[in-house]
């Protein structure tokens, strides 16, 4: 086999997602008819696709915040608000969005996905061999007879309302400008997605693309999805059991959801460009957020009796998000 490469470990952390976000599905924990088409699932034979009730709690918990803060991000920004999801691996998003935007008045401006070229290449096959996800693609060249265009050997994929990109985050400003800013109005409203990607990045090249957002638009959002804690006694074992898949986590180091907050206001982390944020914990996400309702179908499902591990686990992950000149946007 070839040697394999230290960020293999950071790439392959995208199929845990996509398995969870599976499984959730299946399970009935969330509604997503993409999960299983931008998933191929790669188990061995008795190998059951279904993740302990614990994570798939985690994952409707996480789901639905992003959600709410996007939605908010959306309301705030009115017309041709621009997305742009960072790491976004094998993410469903785009096309959940463009589902619900039937519903919604205001058009959207073009969603960007970013990951390394590795995930990008699958991911652009698995768009372009799929009528479901062609279909939510709008033609930017009405003479050709595909609604998008696939570039870069493969990895890239642009259509008018979309583009997946091949990139190293870690290539900062320089690369975002060359690569990301010309599919972009910086004029439109403008929200970045990091969905578990900035722990995997040291805090400067995470603070050198977050300080690009809050200098490139006007009006710009961030909302983040991390751990925490990581160095308190139950931390401490979830980064052990992290560290035995050869996987570090350079951006790791944030003790409270607050510190994931303020990273987005402080100069001192380098990122003094955002001027309101606000985090909080997917346990309190658990108490404050969900709706009863919602919590009480999803307790259905699958029984869950470990509710103090739950807290415990739920209390070392957050999501957290930031504006600049545009009201309200967060869970509040
Ligand atoms: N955001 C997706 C989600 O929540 O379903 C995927 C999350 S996965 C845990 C982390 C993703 O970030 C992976 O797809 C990985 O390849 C990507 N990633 C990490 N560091 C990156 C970097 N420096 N440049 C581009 N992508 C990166």
């Amino acid at each position: 086999a070839a040697p394999s490469h230290p960020d293999d470990a950071i790439r392959g952390t995208d199929d845990d997602a996509a398995a969870s976000r599976f499984s959730a599905v299946s399970l009935g924990y969330l509604s997503d008819p993409y999960a299983s088409l931008l998933y191929k699932q790669q188990r061995l034979a008795g190998q059951s696709a279904r993740k302990a009730p614990l994570i798939n709690v985690g994952t409707h918990h996480r789901t639905a915040a992003l959600d709410a803060v996007v939605d908010s991000f959306l309301s705030a920004a009115g017309d041709g608000a621009q997305i742009v999801s960072l790491g976004a691996g094998s993410d469903t998003r785009f096309w959940r969005l463009n589902d619900a935007s039937q519903t919604r008045q205001t058009p959207l401006g073009r969603y960007v996905e970013v990951d390394f070229p590795q995930l990008t290449a699958i991911k652009a096959q698995r768009i372009a061999r799929n009528r479901q996800l062609t279909g939510t693609l709008v033609s930017a060249d009405p003479s050709s007879p595909k609604p998008y265009a696939v570039s870069h050997g493969g990895t890239a994929l642009t259509a008018a309302n979309y583009a997946l990109l091949p990139l190293d985050l870690r290539g900062g400003a320089a690369t975002l400008d060359a690569d990301v800013l010309p599919l972009l109005d910086p004029s439109k409203p403008t929200l970045l997605i990091a969905e578990c990607v900035f722990c995997y990045m040291s805090p400067d090249e995470s603070a050198a693309v977050i300080q690009w957002f809050g200098q490139t638009f006007e009006r710009t959002a961030a909302v983040i999805y991390e751990m925490y804690g990581l160095d308190d006694a139950f931390g401490r074992v979830m980064r052990r059991n992290l560290s035995q898949r050869n996987l570090s986590l350079p951006g790791a180091g944030f003790a409270t959801a607050q510190a994931q907050a303020d990273r987005f206001l402080d100069s001192a982390l380098g990122a003094g460009v955002f001027n309101d944020s606000g985090a909080k914990s997917l346990w309190d996400i658990r108490t404050t957020v969900v709706p009863k309702r919602e919590l009480e179908r999803i307790s259905k499902l699958e029984i869950l009796d470990e509710i103090e591990e739950l807290r415990l686990v739920l209390s070392h992950y957050c999501v957290a998000w930031a504006s600049k000149g545009l009201d309200q946007v967060g869970l509040r």
